[in-house]
């Protein structure tokens, strides 16, 4: 019922860390927070505008086609020194010092945007920008974990995730998975063993078109997900980068770009853990690198605003926020030129892009490599997670580096499984091997030419033959 207020977020600050918990002052709330009209502000080390010597920016964008606009057409977009344009700061105000939260039309068009497609059941929730979801999952982690503790994790993750456990000394406890990701059961009963020290108070996940295994939790595991972290009381690392790469089922047997399109109109994206949160205990991680580009750095965070507030100080001692270049960007993109209609035509056009390379990639894995590897199609994403049959061969720890060494020779290169695994005591950091004779690859089939799924994945199977002894 809308006209019901919503509730405050519960107050889970019990669960951070000692030194993230009291009051936090930021630096710059303090020095150069709200000056009055009456004071002359001497307080911040800040240069004069003038100096700036980038005095216009302007670029050129392809925008999404439209039922008004059926073509993809070009359309300009410009920022000046001194103006505002439209919604979007001047340059002057993008190129100064900001505060630990970013522009304000930047996260202004993010939050409308995130309680458009997420509706959030708490009153408190905000957003603050971020140089990318690498950056946001090491600040998430350390406002729960110190060095010593645990944190939940998928049995297959992230490396980039991984080596900021490792960095920050904190221990990655490996949840089991299944072709929807983590495993609620398994979730629940660590916790309800668990013999450490101290018992993990995060879970981090990425429940869609997860790295590296292309797993998509469905609504029903991510309640079940989210019931376990209320049971347990957990905070939620909810990694997103693939939410808007959203699949449709593998369609058959005719495969065509139409048909890719067609389905999307039909398709409605899974909820996020976000929009399922009642209590607060989401901190959602959300990025453009795989939605505009990777190296715009930029990315945001949705949370209850006294979490935020926490990454806020965090990001006042690191990056202070996104460069306001990549900033200002986007939002005159996607605020003024886009819009929610262009923006959502974009991501449909993302998503259409992607569908036909996965179903032409599986198409080619089934013609190429039957009876060699073993695969749940993803429905999210850009990976294909592979379990590789090597025969005989399975058990032996030279195995996987043998594969490798034939891939290369081969001519074709695919993600090795230790990498991305969670067990063992340096988990990313020692890729030798964890004990399980089941070896896996990553593909993505994100980058290179369609054209050559079929030369790369004959060149797999030869690889895969030559180690496995079987068939030739
Ligand atoms: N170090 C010192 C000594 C500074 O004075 C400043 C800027 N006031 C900084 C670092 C921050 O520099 P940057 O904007 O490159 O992060
Ligand atoms: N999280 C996951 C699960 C990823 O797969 C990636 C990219 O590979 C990232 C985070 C990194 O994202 P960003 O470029 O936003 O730092």
């Amino acid at each position: 019922d809308a006209s019901t207020p919503l509730p405050m977020a519960k107050d889970l600050s019990e669960l951070f860390v000692p030194s993230m918990r009291g009051q936090l002052k930021s630096a710059f709330k303090s020095v150069m927070g709200n000056p009055t009209l009456a004071m002359i502000n001497m307080a911040g080390g800040v240069p004069h505008p003038s100096t700036f010597p980038i005095m216009q920016l302007r670029a050129t964008v392809r925008s999404p086609s439209s039922p008004s606009a059926p073509l993809n057409r070009e359309s300009t977009l410009e920022l000046a020194k001194s103006s505002r344009s439209q919604s979007t700061e001047s340059l002057d105000e993008l190129l100064q010092y900001g505060d630990g939260c970013g522009i304000d039309s930047y996260c202004a068009f993010l939050r409308r945007y995130t309680q458009r497609v997420h509706r959030p059941r708490y009153a408190d929730w905000g957003v603050i920008a971020s140089c990318g979801n690498t950056d946001a999952i090491g600040k998430a982690v350390s406002l729960f974990c110190e060095p010593g503790d645990s944190i939940l994790v998928d049995r297959w993750t992230f490396p980039g995730a991984l080596s900021s456990l490792v960095s920050a000394k904190v221990l990655p406890a490996p949840v089991p998975m299944d072709g929807e990701g983590m495993i609620p059961e398994a979730l629940d009963n660590i916790c309800q063993t668990w013999s450490g020290s101290a018992p993990p108070r995060a879970v981090y996940l990425v429940p869609t078109g997860q790295n590296p295994t292309g797993t998509t939790m469905s609504l029903v595991r991510r309640k079940a997900i989210y019931a376990v972290a209320q049971k347990r009381n957990l905070a939620i690392i909810e990694d997103d980068p693939y939410y808007f790469l959203q699949l449709p089922p593998v369609p058959s047997p005719s495969i065509s770009r139409r048909g890719a399109e067609r389905s999307d109109q039909a398709q409605h994206l899974v909820p996020s853990l976000l929009s399922l949160d009642v209590d607060g205990r989401v901190i959602r991680l959300d990025s453009f690198s795989k939605i505009l580009a990777p190296n715009l750095r930029c990315g945001w965070i949705t949370a209850p605003t006294y979490i935020l507030d926490k990454i806020q100080i965090l990001n006042e001692s690191t990056i202070l926020q996104p460069s306001g270049l990549s900033q200002g960007l986007i939002s005159k993109l996607l605020n003024d030129t886009w819009g929610f209609d262009g923006w959502e035509a974009h991501l449909r056009e993302l998503r259409a892009v992607y569908t036909l390379r996965r179903n032409l990639f599986i198409q080619a894995v089934d013609k190429h490599l039957a009876g060699l590897v073993e695969y749940t199609v993803p429905t999210a994403g850009m990976f294909l997670w592979m379990k590789v049959n090597l025969g005989s061969a399975a058990a032996d720890p030279t195995a996987m580096p043998r594969l490798l060494g034939s891939m290369k020779k081969c001519g074709v290169m695919m993600a090795p499984d230790m990498p991305f695994s969670s067990t063992g005591p340096s988990a990313a950091l020692e890729p030798a091997t964890d004990g399980t004779s089941e070896r896996y690859l990553r593909a993505a089939f994100a980058l290179v030419d369609i054209d050559m799924f079929e030369p790369a994945l004959k060149r797999l199977a030869q690889a895969i033959t030559s180690v496995s002894g079987a068939r030739s």
